[in-house]
């Protein structure tokens, strides 16, 4: 488990926590949009900051963390700081993975690769995801002023795949009594907050509130197993290039209800959660009012894909609490495909 700092303006604690390191030649990383963000960190740590690095991508390529590793190595770096979502945090994780350095991650989506040992990679279109405790980051500064930049309509759909670890996490086979309590706190938390930035992003309490969501459901994605749900996403993202929270979103009341009568204690902690009757129609209806896109033919999948997606998502077994069926698989995709309410 990382160390965790949580609050309002802990950015400044930075330069501490990098010296507690023992580090004294930080690289500071972020995508080329958080770059503004990234260069007030390098500011604020001064002497300490060996460079900046603000090429990181969505789905970590090999490419951009060759480039990457190619500075660690010309600056003496002995310490990375992500400043970013998963993209950045993806590729603070590959660094790690083939340096060892230590690693301080400061988040500003809900996404919570942060709190995993889990990298996904992409070479040469394919992705593929691993864990190893050397990715994991060794500090994690979450400063809520941050993530108040985060666009309103990228919060909501990265708020609900903060949403889909907890869900997953209710019916998991490994479930167990303190991972269903954060999943339960996770889902609450973000759900009560996320439509209150959809309206005002600049809303303290609700971007709190939604940070420490994060937090838990990040921590229940390290914890248990994921399943069908994360499955398909993964397929979905990896081989017909989606966005990633905004087709977790989209897919997420469709996995639920595919699930919902083979675990129907993890419905009603859904429901509860949400404070609502049913768990998948909660989470359409949430989808709906953060104003996010639900058809995933909006998000850029053919219908002639389906088809393939299908057969993708069903290969390699996997557990998952009701028996994965080919037909089961190809109905879901195809209400997800359409933005259908879902069907249990
Ligand atoms: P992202 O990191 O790509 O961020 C989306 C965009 O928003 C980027 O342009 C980013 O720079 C910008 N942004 C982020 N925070 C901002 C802020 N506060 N203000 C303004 N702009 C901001 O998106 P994401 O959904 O956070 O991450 C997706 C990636 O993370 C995927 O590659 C996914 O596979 C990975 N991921 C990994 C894990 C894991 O455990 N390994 C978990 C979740 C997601």
């Amino acid at each position: 488990m990382p160390r965790i700092i949580f609050g309002v303006d802990t950015i400044n604690d930075l330069p501490e926590e990098l010296a507690c390191l023992g580090a004294k030649r930080a690289l500071v990383i972020s995508t080329p949009q958080q770059q503004g963000q990234a260069e007030k960190i390098c500011d604020l740590l001064g002497s300490q900051s060996a460079g900046l690095f603000a090429n990181a991508a969505m789905h970590t390529p090999v490419e951009v963390t060759g480039d990457a590793l190619a500075m660690v190595e010309k600056l003496d770096v002995d310490c990375v700081i992500g400043i970013g979502g998963g993209s950045t945090t993806g590729l603070s994780k590959a660094i790690a993975l083939h340096t060892d350095l230590p690693q301080i991650v400061i988040p500003t989506t809900y996404a919570g690769s942060e709190m995993t040992s889990i990298l996904g990679q992409t070479e040469d279109g394919l992705k593929t995801t691993l864990k190893d405790e050397r990715v994991r980051p060794e500090v994690v500064i979450y400063d809520v002023h941050l993530t108040l930049s985060l666009p309103a309509e990228v919060s909501g759909t990265s708020g609900i795949n903060a949403i889909a670890h907890a869900v997953e996490a209710l019916y998991a086979e490994n479930k167990n009594q303190q991972t269903s309590r954060m999943a339960e706190e996770g889902i609450a938390r973000l759900s009560k907050a996320l439509p209150i930035i959809a309206v005002e992003p600049h809303n303290l309490d609700a971007r709190t509130d939604a940070l420490h969501g994060a937090w838990l459901c990040g921590s229940c994605l390290e914890n248990v197993g994921m399943a069908l749900h994360h499955k398909l996403c993964h397929t979905l993202g990896g081989s017909f290039a989606l966005p990633h929270a905004e087709t977790h979103t989209a897919v997420l009341p469709h996995a639920t209800a595919y699930n919902a009568n083979a675990d129907v204690d993890a419905m009603h902690s859904i429901a509860a959660a949400l404070g609502v009757g049913s768990a998948p129609a909660g989470l359409y209806d949430l989808g709906h009012k953060v104003k996010a896109t639900m058809a995933l033919r909006d998000l850029g999948l053919a219908e002639s894909d389906l088809d393939r997606a299908a057969d993708l998502a069903v290969q390699n077994p996997y557990w998952n609490p009701r028996p994965i069926d080919r037909d089961g698989i190809r109905n879901l995709l195809q209400r997800a495909w359409a933005g259908a309410s879902p069907a249990v």
